[in-house]
């Protein structure tokens, strides 16, 4: 059987520790997508068609990785698409407390032989979220090599830095 994986996050925007991840995925299932969860009640700085975009030029050369979006409970979008592995990155014992609620939860909603996967994060990124690159560069901060160099791009240009 094809193993058929979903990395879900709000992806605002990619960081070099989101792109470890997708790059290690990749290697391992079959077919990997990015799934960008559609939250009207988060504030973002870019936009979904924005992020879509980015994330798409950043994982093109992976060949077998794409990107999506969905709204909703994430349980009928992976039981409706076919998905197979829900893939989501751990950073420390607050994101695994997080989680194991939000995985044991949708075990019950999922189809048959839908297996939530965690990859353990690269000690180097173990402290980048989306928000502290944000915060980051919004004050002048160097994040350099903490971002994909084109997403850095845009998140200079938004804040005018
Ligand atoms: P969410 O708002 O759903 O947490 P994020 O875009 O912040 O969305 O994160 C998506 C996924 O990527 C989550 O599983 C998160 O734990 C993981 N993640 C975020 N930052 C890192 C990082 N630096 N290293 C590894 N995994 C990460």
């Amino acid at each position: 059987m094809k193993t058929k994986a979903l990395f879900t996050g709000s992806f605002d925007p990619l960081t070099s520790g989101h792109l470890n991840i997708i790059e290690r995925a990749a290697k391992v299932f079959d077919e990997l997508t990015v799934g960008i969860i559609i939250n009207p009640q988060k504030k973002c700085l870019f936009t979904l068609e924005e992020r879509e975009e980015m994330i798409a030029e950043v994982v093109a050369p992976l060949g077998n990785v794409s990107v999506t979006h969905f709204s909703g409970l994430l349980a009928d979008f992976v039981n409706e698409n076919g998905y197979n592995v829900i893939l989501r990155g751990l950073r420390d014992s607050k994101d695994f407390e997080y989680e194991m609620e939000m995985a044991q939860m949708n075990a019950r909603l999922f189809n048959e032989g839908v297996e939530t996967v965690f990859f353990m994060t690269k000690p180097e990124y173990a402290y980048i979220s989306s928000t502290t690159m944000k915060e980051v560069c919004s004050l002048g901060g160097c994040i350099d090599g903490l971002v994909p160099e084109s997403i850095l791009e845009k998140m200079k240009a938004a804040y005018n830095k």
